[in-house]
């Protein structure tokens, strides 16, 4: 399967051959546990908790071979592939370093649950490399990063981390659920781990909860090992439907790389709009950064309105199309206000540092066709 593009990969990497039954589709293993097989090891053992079905083994295999990794694995939901592979890099008292405007679940985790644990987290400017070392303790032991933040869709150094971390020894873990594979493959510039919400665009569906972990064999072996004990599998129904999300990634983020900028370039045109968050606009300071990293710059963007929290409000309810609703990913374009969604629970003086005001709106473009996206924020926004 290496020697294939992604787009061909996606379709078939891991797929049975022969197929079980002949089925084109894998058929969903509806069956918590399996006849032993003189197993040594209890992982081994074929049961659903112990991420061993065929429906999780062919995920397995296709993210691998996606994010170009030697092994991958699917959780139970974003946050459990983020926390079970933080707390196998982490254990025992580690310290991690990591971007200041991190996914408002994940800064909740690294804030509020992890210290308990005895395991702390100093945040950084992930623009600024010259700042890292004076961050760096003896316990230190990863250094933890998104590909692009939400709401505000920025691209760090991203490779000055990859340096950083191989300089010090430190494991270097990625989110890349904003990118995806499609846009970005950070195991190729070096990364150790990367991390995923399949729930977003890897399922592309807004129909189920789903994360993923992919990397060395050696540390998604270890990562899963920890996952068996903590129990966030991936019931084999939702497996099938991410299966089935993932055939049409390369199809749908294409559709979702180009309608951003569209709608991007549309808003930022309008008197009304203040400004606009996009990488893919000339305009963004990380604008040439994302393009020597980025085949696209994804299908989020945000913006602010001359008139504030009224103004983002009522634009809210005059859009028809897109769905006043929280997440993002799915082929239906959302729309919301981060500091009542994603980030209501990061206390506002921090929001506001990392420029998540009140009045921010966020859009996560879906793939209907462009000209009707255009036309309804254009109705919505009024005469120009
Ligand atoms: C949604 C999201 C998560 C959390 O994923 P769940 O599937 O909701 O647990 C983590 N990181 C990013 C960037 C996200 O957008």
């Amino acid at each position: 399967m290496a020697d294939y593009t992604l787009d061909t990969q996606l379709i078939h990497a891991g797929e049975p051959r022969p197929r079980i039954e002949g089925a084109v589709s894998t058929p969903i293993f509806c069956s918590a546990n399996f006849e032993s097989q003189n197993e040594s090891s209890y992982h081994d053992l074929r049961y659903i908790r112990l991420n061993n079905t065929p429906n999780h083994i062919v995920l397995h295999e296709k993210l691998a071979a996606v994010e170009k990794g030697e092994a991958g694995l699917v959780t139970s939901s974003g946050m459990a592939a983020i926390c079970t592979t933080l707390l196998t890099v982490l254990g025992g008292g580690g310290h991690l370093l990591a971007q200041n405007c991190l996914y408002g679940g994940t800064h909740s985790l690294v804030t509020e649950d992890l210290p308990e644990l005895g395991i702390n987290t100093t945040f950084l400017d992930i623009h600024k490399p010259a700042s890292w070392e004076a961050a760096l303790h003896p316990e230190t032991k990863g250094f933890y990063v998104e590909s692009m933040t939400n709401p505000t869709v920025q691209v760090g150094e991203l490779t000055s981390v990859v340096e950083f971390c191989k300089k010090h020894g430190l494991i270097s873990i990625i989110d890349n659920t904003f990118a995806t594979p499609f846009n970005f493959r950070p195991l190729e510039h070096g990364f150790d781990l990367v991390v995923h919400s399949a729930t977003k665009y890897l399922n592309g569906h807004s129909d189920i909860v789903a994360g993923a972990v992919i990397g060395s064999q050696e540390m998604v072996d270890k990562i899963l090992h920890r996952l068996n004990h903590l129990g966030a599998t991936l019931d084999p129904h939702a497996c099938f439907l991410f299966q089935r999300g993932m055939k049409t990634l390369a199809l749908r983020m294409e559709r979702q790389n180009s309608n951003a900028l569209t709608l991007a370039r549309f808003l930022a045109s309008r008197d009304e709009v203040t400004g606009v968050n996009y990488p893919g606009l000339e305009s963004h300071p990380d604008h040439q950064r994302a393009s020597s990293l980025f085949r696209g710059f994804g299908g989020v963007l945000s913006f602010e309105l001359r008139g504030g929290v009224e103004s983002a409000q009522r634009l809210i309810e005059q859009v028809k199309l897109p769905v006043n609703a929280p997440s993002l990913g799915g082929v239906e374009t959302l729309i919301t206000q981060p500091c009542r969604s994603s980030h209501s629970g990061v206390p506002r003086e921090e929001r506001l540092k990392i420029g998540i005001t009140d009045s921010l709106v966020r859009v996560a473009v879906g793939i209907e066709h462009p000209d009707d996206l255009v036309a309804d924020f254009k109705q919505a926004l009024g005469p120009n």
